[in-house]
């Protein structure tokens, strides 16, 4: 199981870290082990850096494919979800200044916190879906797929093209603008379309 992250995929947050919209979608990879489910224990991790929430839609994907046209990427996924990608905010500028790659602030065991709850996307409306990330009971982020720059659909056809995907990898579908660091003690808390999809506490 792999899982992929989209990069500044809403300009509302691009605009925030100061980064220019992308004209190509822009992914990197966590490997398994910064997988971390609901139910177990979120430890602020030592890294001597600001830990950033990134709340995402996460779509799990449900059949191989590779080099996936965007019009039938839909048959790739049924389910949805929400999670955070965990950054390692000033390592990640550290690596941008100097150009190099992401993984040392991205990739880190138990970075990718995901809910237990899996949505079929049958009861939703892709098109206008919201979704909310609450820091101790303070509304810090609201995101709807209709200001994502690349639909899901776009986002598996594009990242197929390069890596193929397996059943069960996860893909993260970049987050909106109002991130910021979490401490220990914080309750973080998503919510789709009002419905809470996950609670964890920073021990
Ligand atoms: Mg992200």
């Amino acid at each position: 199981m792999k899982i992929i992250c989209i990069g500044r995929n809403y300009a509302d947050h691009a605009k925030e870290m100061k980064s220019e919209l992308p004209t190509e979608p822009i992914f990197f990879m966590k490997p398994d082990t910064a997988l971390l489910k609901e139910g177990q224990d979120l430890y602020l991790p030592d890294l001597n850096s600001e830990i950033h929430f990134e709340c995402e839609l996460v779509v799990k994907i449900n059949k191989a494919g590779k080099h996936i046209d965007a019009e039938f990427a839909k048959n790739y996924y049924s389910e949805i979800t929400l999670g955070l990608d965990l950054t390692a905010r000033d390592l990640q500028a550290k690596c941008k200044e100097k150009g190099l790659p992401w993984e040392i602030a991205k990739a880190f065991d138990n970075s990718a916190p995901i809910s237990s709850k899996w949505i079929n996307i049958d009861v939703l409306n892709m098109n206008n879906l919201s979704f909310q990330f609450l820091q101790n009971g303070i509304l810090k982020q609201t995101g709807y797929t209709k200001d994502m720059i690349f639909s899901i659909d776009q986002l598996i056809s594009y990242v197929s093209r390069f890596v193929t995907l397996k059943t069960g990898d996860l893909l993260f579908t970049g987050t909106p603008a109002g991130v910021g660091p979490i401490k220990i003690g914080d309750k973080l808390e998503g919510f789709m379309e009002e419905n809470k999809l996950f609670e964890f506490t920073v021990k």
